[in-house]
């Protein structure tokens, strides 16, 4: 799968050796040489996964994490570590980090972890629209949604194929149809 990658260190070797073997398997990898050009990078496009190294020169990887995490709480995020700071790979799991990683590792068991991520990733993006669903007019099938934290709400038409997840949503008729039924205004729910 061709899941997007944020790969930050500033061993400038490891970045691009590490950057070519999940290339290799398949991954889209954009590196980052500082904290700072992480952050741009990050603000800049989308990526599924960041795997950060923990100790660096400008910003460190606790704060990347907490940035990345502020922008986009669905993406994955791992720390890579030295074996002797494992206080501080449990501390980046406490902040919202889905694993920790000691130095030196196995590109391949890093590539095995962020497929993984990736595919939750793409589970909680799901969850995050089916949550959004307020609920689905049952005359005409739009779903009527609520688009991003504290959005407008509007009324789109159902994906093709998509029923399974909104049976349990409220049934509800949109404006369209409850002006087209003839149901007053007010009538619904009312005394
Ligand atoms: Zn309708």
């Amino acid at each position: 799968m061709g899941a997007r990658v944020l790969l930050v260190d500033d061993e400038v070797i490891l970045v691009a050796t590490l950057g070519r073997v999940l290339s290799a398997a398949g991954l889209e990898v954009d590196t980052a040489r500082s904290g700072a050009e992480a952050l741009e990078r990050f603000r800049r496009n989308r990526y599924d996964v960041v795997v950060t190294d923990l100790t660096m020169e400008d910003v460190d990887g606790l704060e990347i994490l907490r940035a990345v995490k502020r922008i986009d709480p669905d993406v994955c995020v791992t720390v890579v570590t030295g074996q002797s700071n494992e206080e501080a790979g449990i501390q980046a799991l406490r902040e919202g980090a889905e694993d920790y990683l000691f130095k030196p590792f196995q590109p391949e068991e890093l590539v095995l972890r962020l497929r993984r991520q990736a595919e939750t990733r793409a589970l909680r993006e799901k969850v995050r629209r089916y949550e959004s669903v307020l609920g689905v007019c049952t005359a005409c099938s739009r779903m009527h949604l609520r688009s991003g934290p504290g959005g407008k709400e509007e009324w789109v038409p159902l994906p093709a194929g998509r029923t399974d997840p909104l049976s349990q949503t409220a049934p509800a008729l949109c404006p369209g149809c409850r002006s087209g039924a003839g149901i007053p205004r007010g009538a619904r729910g009312g005394s």
